[in-house]
């Protein structure tokens, strides 16, 4: 019974770094990626955190480089791009247990956005309906990388929304599972380069209508099967059709 406890565990792990590993490398292809920066999270359970290494390219992680951390001190001896992860992303798993994965990037058109003197995506695009109601705002730059508090402070502007738009530096999305969040961080990018690219003409960007959004929020995909999609074809995609992952999943 303790054996079989304990392979239920170790597949349970391998699983969920065979999924993050492969979000890293997604994001990497999509050019949502800064080299070996930003960090993307996920909680195996109430104490065991997975997280980004900070010294691999994205485009090379794989499920054995990702870190399993053991707390401030190990995470401190990893250096200070590690430790800036860490502490972000601790923080606001404790703060919001459901959220178990924690993507955090600085995508090219929602950091963008967030330079602008009223960061608000509109909802005026299909692409933007999605996340009415879902974003929230930090009011300013948030200076200390790394320091204690930061975590928390990113927690406290984020509330109970999906999304914080970080002024002046780019996106958290927080969500149950990888795929989800995902396609939240892909789809936010999208919905802001529209509102950027539209921005850029001069002209005033119009939000659609109250019956609009009703419409298009009713006709459209249930989520989590479209993320679960949409994450496999990526993958197939970075990966080539037998992909890297090495674990049976039926088995
Ligand atoms: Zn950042």
């Amino acid at each position: 019974m303790a054996i079989a406890r304990v392979q239920s565990v170790d597949r349970e792990e391998a699983h969920a770094r065979d999924v993050l590993a492969a979000a890293h490398r997604i994001a990497a292809h999509d050019g949502l990626a800064e080299g070996t920066w930003n960090h993307f999270s996920l909680m195996l359970d109430s104490e065991r955190m997975l997280i980004t290494p900070a010294d691999r390219h994205w485009a090379l992680i794989d499920p054995d480089s990702l870190v399993l951390t053991a707390g401030d001190d190990d995470a401190r001896e990893r250096g200070l791009q590690f430790l800036i992860g860490y502490r972000i992303h601790r923080p606001l798993h404790e703060i919001r247990p459901a959220a178990r994965c924690v993507l955090h990037a600085h995508p090219p058109y929602a950091t963008a956005l967030s330079l602008l003197d009223e960061p608000e995506l509109i909802v005026a695009s299909q692409m933007s309906v999605g996340f009415a109601g879902r974003i929230a705002y930090n009011d300013r730059y948030d200076l200390i990388g790394g320091a204690a508090g930061q975590g928390e402070r990113i927690a406290t502007a984020l509330g109970d929304k999906d999304v914080l738009l970080l002024r002046g530096h780019g996106v958290m999305i927080v969500g149950a599972g990888v795929e989800s969040a995902y396609l939240d961080l892909y789809t936010l990018e999208l919905a802001c380069r529209s509102q950027i690219l539209a921005m850029s003409s001069g002209r005033e960007v119009r939000p659609l209508g109250v019956i609009e959004v009703a419409e298009l929020t009713a006709s459209g995909p249930d989520s989590d099967d479209e993320a679960r999609r949409h994450f496999a074809a990526m993958r197939m995609l970075v990966d080539g059709p037998r992909g890297r992952s090495t674990l049976n999943l039926t088995g």
